[in-house]
């Protein structure tokens, strides 16, 4: 039987939501923002997220995965490339969480070569222990040495998206 180990609470990350979302309000304010979630993962933390920034702004979605699906390859393949016109706009990709790195520095490459005015990186979770690439995660919400965590979108096998906080999966 799998064990969860409560990690972070509801509470904790409604309250981080709120604080990193008042950040990007104040950051952003007078600019052309465009938030673009990473699929799957981040669409819980996107909902909420968005629902804390209290200036206009655009949501975008962008998809991709590992190409022959290990993410240590640094090749991927998008799966959803955005709809909106990202040109001269101020885009904030919105990540569940950061682990090597590589799948998201390939996606900034990618939205780099659509000509927005800035990209940057907001995270719910910047994972350290096995970073290969350099990244400036602009914004996060909790830092983790290590372990493989579940929930609020977070999946192991597509599984336990749907649990309300995050927990540390014991297999
Ligand atoms: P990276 O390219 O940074 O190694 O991959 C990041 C992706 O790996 C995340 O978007 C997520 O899908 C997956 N991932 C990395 N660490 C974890 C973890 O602790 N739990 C879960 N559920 N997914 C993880």
């Amino acid at each position: 039987m799998p064990e969860f180990i409560p990690m972070i609470s509801e509470d904790e990350i409604k309250e981080k939501t709120r604080e990193v979302g008042a950040k990007i309000t104040e950051d952003y304010n007078g600019l052309d923002l465009v938030l673009v979630g990473v699929l799957k993962g981040s669409f819980i933390f996107l909902a909420d997220l968005t629902r804390q920034i209290k200036i206009d702004h655009d949501i975008d979605l962008v998809g991709a995965s590992s190409y022959d699906g290990t993410a240590t390859t640094g090749q991927i393949v998008f799966t959803k490339q955005p709809d909106l016109e990202l040109e001269g706009r101020d885009v904030l990709l919105v990540e569940d969480i950061v682990d090597t790195g590589l799948t998201l520095s390939k996606i900034v490459e990618f939205v780099q070569l659509l000509n927005p005015r800035s990209v940057k990186i907001c995270t719910l979770i910047d994972k350290r222990e096995r970073r290969e690439v350099e990244l400036s995660v602009d914004y996060s919400c909790f830092t983790l040495e290590k372990g493989f965590i579940v929930g609020y979108g977070l999946d192991y096998n597509e599984r336990y998206r749907n649990l309300p906080a995050i927990y540390d999966l014991k297999l």
